[in-house]
């Protein structure tokens, strides 16, 4: 019988050699460029989108002072204190169609929301707080010069920095960029992503089901959580099998097209020679074991100018370290001036949870307000990192930090909520 050597697995405790998340990622970023490239796209095509240069006023929003509400334009210094005070109604005032007549003395101007106020006048009553009688306006007192205006240049002034170069936009920057008159926008232009499924075992969707092989769901995952949030371009390397000259030559391929290689499978001990020998020959790849559970194994590095990541191919591993590794440097990549905002925020778990210290882990929970309305989070049951219905059920990350050992049904834990993630 052959000797065999211990093999580490995935569930050993974290060994001397073993990254922390935090080094992992930092590592990662560290060798994180960003591309170059800009275009300039329709602004309803831009959400997601990264500005390739910042965005400056080119006048005040708003650019005349306005009616904040439907009422009445008076000079504020016509207002009696303690007593009412009569103005005489001279005029309407319309959103685009302004009084273009100076207030005298003791006038005022039926002013409606968004109308710019008539010259010289300064303060707006609200309809429901004033009378009105033939031809003239009561106004009780307690009212106050300027109320009820929106000042020029309140929003954004001329000349001011808007949104600055590496911005992230959302759709509140898309219409603030429309309120500057513009319809189109300078960007990053797309990632390149390459994807590639790499394992013997794995079969492509429509192919016979074959005793000892499963479908390939990586490449599925990955493509959904690219597409959630980044433009990218999609370069799809299919499935390799567990071939030495067939992985080197889609590995180089693909990174010959690509900003950014995404590859999953084959990076765990035992699986992993055929993978560490091809990409030892394209480029300069190191292969971690990172403290994190699921998605111990990870290789990442660069092919030329392409970034590698060489992904657990275990599906929940798979989406795990996408999150916590791929995404942000996708981001840097990119062009982006900040991370994603990846917000871990408490709630109280219903279960006892178990956990290790020495690793973070990402347990898959659902979240939900208590009648209290306070957050309490449950997990969706079996943990393994092959159940990908855990990740279907779930609807955050339970995020348990490095040092933290069991926990009690009860205890506080950070929830990673999928609405800020997909
Ligand atoms: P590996 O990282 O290659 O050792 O794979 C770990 C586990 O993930 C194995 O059970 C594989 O069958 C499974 N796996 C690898 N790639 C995929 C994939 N593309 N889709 C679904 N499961 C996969
Ligand atoms: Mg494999």
């Amino acid at each position: 019988m052959p000797h065999r050597p211990p093999q580490p697995n995935c569930a050993d405790s974290p060994a001397v050699g073993t990254l922390t998340v935090e080094a992992a990622s930092r590592r990662i970023l560290e060798a994180t460029a960003a591309i170059h490239g800009t275009e300039t796209v329709p602004l309803h095509r831009a959400l997601h989108r990264i500005l390739a240069a910042a965005v400056t006023a080119p006048l005040d929003v708003p650019a005349h002072t306005n009616a904040a509400v439907d009422g009445f334009a008076i000079r504020g210094a016509d207002l009696t204190t303690g007593s009412e005070t009569r103005f005489r109604l001279v005029g309407t005032a319309l959103a685009g169609h302004p009084w273009p007549h100076p207030l005298r003395p003791g006038e005022t101007v039926r002013i409606m929301t968004g109308a710019p106020l008539p010259p010289g006048s300064d303060t707006v009553l609200m309809q429901e707080q004033v009378s009105e009688a033939s031809g003239y306006l009561a106004v009780p007192p307690g009212h106050k010069p300027g109320e009820n205006v929106r000042q020029a240049g309140e929003d954004l002034r001329r000349g001011e920095t808007v949104l600055a170069q590496g911005h992230y936009l959302l759709p509140a920057d898309l219409g603030l960029i429309a309120s500057l008159g513009r319809l189109e926008v300078s960007v990053k232009r797309p990632l390149r992503v390459g994807l590639v499924s790499t394992g013997d075992e794995i079969l492509p969707q429509g192919a016979r089901h074959e005793a000892g092989k499963l479908y390939d769901s990586n490449r599925f995952s990955l493509h959904g959580a690219l597409q959630a949030r980044l433009a990218v371009e999609l370069v799809d390397g299919g499935i390799v099998p567990d071939d030495l000259s067939l992985l080197e030559r889609t590995f180089r391929s693909l990174a010959e097209r690509c900003d950014v290689v995404i590859a999953s499978g084959g990076v765990s001990v035992g699986s992993a020679d055929h993978t560490r020998k091809a990409l030892a020959r394209l480029g300069d790849i190191e292969f971690w074991k990172v403290a994190i559970k699921p998605g111990r194994p990870l290789a990442f590095g660069h092919i030329g100018d392409c970034l590698f990541f060489g992904l657990p191919g275990n599906p929940v591993a798979v989406l795990v370290t996408f999150y916590r590794f791929v995404l942000p440097a996708l981001f840097k990549r990119a062009g982006a001036g900040e991370a994603p905002l990846m917000p871990s925020f408490p709630a109280r778990t219903l279960e006892r949870l178990r956990k290790k210290p020495g690793r973070t882990e990402f347990q898959r929970g659902v979240l939900e307000q208590a009648p209290d309305g306070r957050w309490q989070v449950r997990t969706t049951g079996r943990q393994g990192s092959g159940i990908l219905s855990s990740v279907s059920r779930a609807n955050c990350f339970i995020v348990l930090d490095h040092n933290r050992g069991p926990v009690a049904a009860g205890d506080w834990v950070g929830v990673l909520p999928f609405a800020v993630l997909m």
